[in-house]
């Protein structure tokens, strides 16, 4: 969804509202008293009544929304603002864009938003065809650390070794001069070394048995010839 269709489909907290009570409903909600499935919905107190024994809950109950008290809007945006580019929020910008007072409910929203989207993504196994490649990533450095003697290079405290699995996908008719595929998902693993045991390990959870693997002839990635027999290695 773009940001125009975002703002037509929910303009106000109401409309947010009535979108996750219906994703709620689809589901079904169930009295954690008595167990019934009937309720009422109070509108003006944004709960359900128990239609049997009356107990009252938050449509928030049991969502990532509970214990929580930042509007349903406010969660929308900022779900829409992490899922919709490729750019990651900090907490900091997320508070800056929302105009919202104070920065903890904020970076509680963003972690847990992180932390389910981090779950989808370990959850989803690359196919395909996959370009597998090294990096060194540097790190911040807390204030701490600023003063200490660091390695340089390789070994540097100050990177981070990371695996990087991009998957692309074949695009049919591309247009004259463009590329015939294009990048569908990008995995970025912090891994402790860049051996090719360890370069196994990823590749056996990562990725599909089935994807056709692409490699520089960096040594991480030599063992994947002999165990990943499915797979044609291209160097
Ligand atoms: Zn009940």
């Amino acid at each position: 969804m773009n940001l125009l269709n975002f703002i037509l489909n929910f303009p106000d907290e109401e409309s947010c509202i009535v979108h996750f009570k219906a994703q709620g409903d689809q589901i079904g909600v169930f009295c954690p008293k008595c167990g019934s499935t009937k309720h009422i919905w109070l509108k003006n107190k944004v709960r359900y009544e128990c239609a049997h024994c009356h107990h009252r809950q938050s449509i928030r109950r049991d969502t990532v929304l509970e214990f929580s008290k930042l509007p349903f809007r406010c969660w929308y945006v900022a779900m829409h603002l992490l899922t919709s580019t490729k750019k990651s929020f900090s907490a900091s910008e997320l508070q800056q864009q929302l105009g919202h007072k104070r920065y903890q409910p904020i970076w509680e929203m963003h972690k847990k938003l992180s932390d389910i989207m981090g779950k989808r993504d370990n959850e989803y196994q690359l196919s395909g065809q996959i370009e597998l490649d090294n990096a060194f990533i540097t790190n911040l450095i807390s204030d701490d650390c600023k003063h200490q003697d660091l390695k340089h290079g390789a070994g540097s405290q100050n990177k981070s070794k990371v695996i990087v699995m991009t998957e692309s996908i074949v695009v049919e008719n591309p247009k004259p001069g463009k590329k015939p595929k294009k990048i569908n998902h990008i995995k970025m693993q912090v891994v402790p070394d860049l051996r090719a045991d360890t370069a196994v390990e990823i590749v056996k959870e990562q990725i599909d048995s089935k994807a056709e693997l692409t490699t520089d002839d960096s040594k991480t990635f030599f063992k994947l010839h002999k165990l990943w027999s499915l797979t044609r290695l291209r160097l």
